[in-house]
């Protein structure tokens, strides 16, 4: 497997968000078309995450939670070809290292699975081949995570003061996934005393479309008002999506119905927020809209390397594209 530990930036676990961004994203590179979340107490005694996507192959069970164990980029060149969320090969071996146990069940050819456990070194500890059961006739992935930072005592300290905090971070940025990804069935639960409750849901399937999660998010006026824009900037940049002929700003929070994605990664572009926000001001008279837009661009226009949880990208050229874009809005 490729040495990354050239694109390593340090810890990419600092919370409870990240730690189930990097787990959606692992399910999504998976190819899934269905994930489950399960918490317990928000978070606090257990996570485990189930996709039905391509599984984790036998020979990967030794490295898969080692440091810099990757899957997704072959030689470092492949950067420059980037076609999946995840690379650096790390979420799996912080999450190991900073909770009581790591569980896995995969299956790449059903009928046989495998249960295998880690230890905080990412160290496979154990493995057991299994006949049925589970993944229901399909491919999969089950990952499950007990009592998250509980060696890190100050820090779970402020988990268990935080967790309704935290865990609503979490959900609010998984809901933006839910959002792009339309075709992928989501449910989320929370069990707490032993009563689970369904917090998050997306029905999936080919013939969901952004719009109707938008309604499942936000309510039957989710959707309302928004307009599909399609633009071609260049060969290598399209931006697609919605964006609202009203006005949603003034007195909410604004940014709780702006979404920008960049190749379906959810990003903070702060600039190109504002250049959507003045273009409508300025020509539609809208103060605010609601926007839901992905930009496609070429992966070697594009830089994700820039923070561990990827949510600052450079784009090459970016003055040059956010002008462009601003006079074909
Ligand atoms: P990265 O996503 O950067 O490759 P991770 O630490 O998130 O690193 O995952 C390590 C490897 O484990 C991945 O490259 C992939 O091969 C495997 N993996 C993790 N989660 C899944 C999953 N849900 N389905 C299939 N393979 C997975
Ligand atoms: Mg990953």
């Amino acid at each position: 497997k490729a040495d990354v530990s050239k694109i390593t930036s340090g810890q990419v676990i600092i919370d409870l968000k990240s730690i189930v961004k990097e787990l959606v994203e692992n399910a999504i590179d998976a190819e899934c078309s269905k994930i489950e979340l399960n918490f317990q107490n928000y978070g606090i005694d257990f996570i485990s995450i189930t996709d039905d996507g391509k599984g984790i192959p036998p020979e990967d069970f030794e490295s898969v939670c080692l440091r810099s164990h990757t899957s997704k980029i072959v030689a470092f060149d492949d950067l420059n070809n980037l076609n999946t969320l995840g690379f650096r090969g790390e979420a799996l071996n912080s999450i190991c290292s900073i909770s009581h146990r790591v569980k896995i069940k995969t299956c790449t050819e059903y009928p046989k699975n495998y249960e295998l456990e880690y230890d905080n070194l990412g160290k496979l500890s154990k493995s057991q081949s299994k006949i049925g059961g589970g993944f229901s006739k399909k491919t999969g992935t089950s990952i499950s995570i007990e009592k998250l930072f509980v060696n890190l005592p100050v820090r779970f300290k402020n988990f268990i003061k935080n967790s309704k905090r935290e865990f609503h971070k979490a959900i609010t940025f998984l809901t933006q996934y839910l959002l792009i990804y339309p075709e992928i069935k989501f449910s989320v639960f929370n069990e707490i005393n032993g009563k689970k409750s369904l917090v998050l849901s997306g029905r999936g399937g080919a013939k969901t479309s952004v719009l109707d999660n938008m309604i499942t998010v936000f309510g039957s006026n989710g959707a309302k008002g928004l307009i599909p824009i399609s633009l071609s900037i260049n060969e290598d940049i399209k931006l697609e999506g919605y964006i609202s002929s009203y006005s949603f700003g003034l007195g909410r929070s604004v940014t709780d119905r702006q979404f920008l994605f960049v190749n379906k990664r959810p990003v903070n572009l702060k600039k190109l927020a504002k250049i959507i926000n003045d273009v409508y001001k300025l020509f539609n008279h809208v103060q605010y809209p609601i926007f839901i837009v992905n930009i496609e661009i070429n992966p070697s226009k594009l830089d994700v390397n820039l923070t561990p949880d990827k949510t600052f990208v450079m784009i090459h050229q970016e003055s040059e594209v956010f002008e462009m874009i601003r006079t074909e809005l």
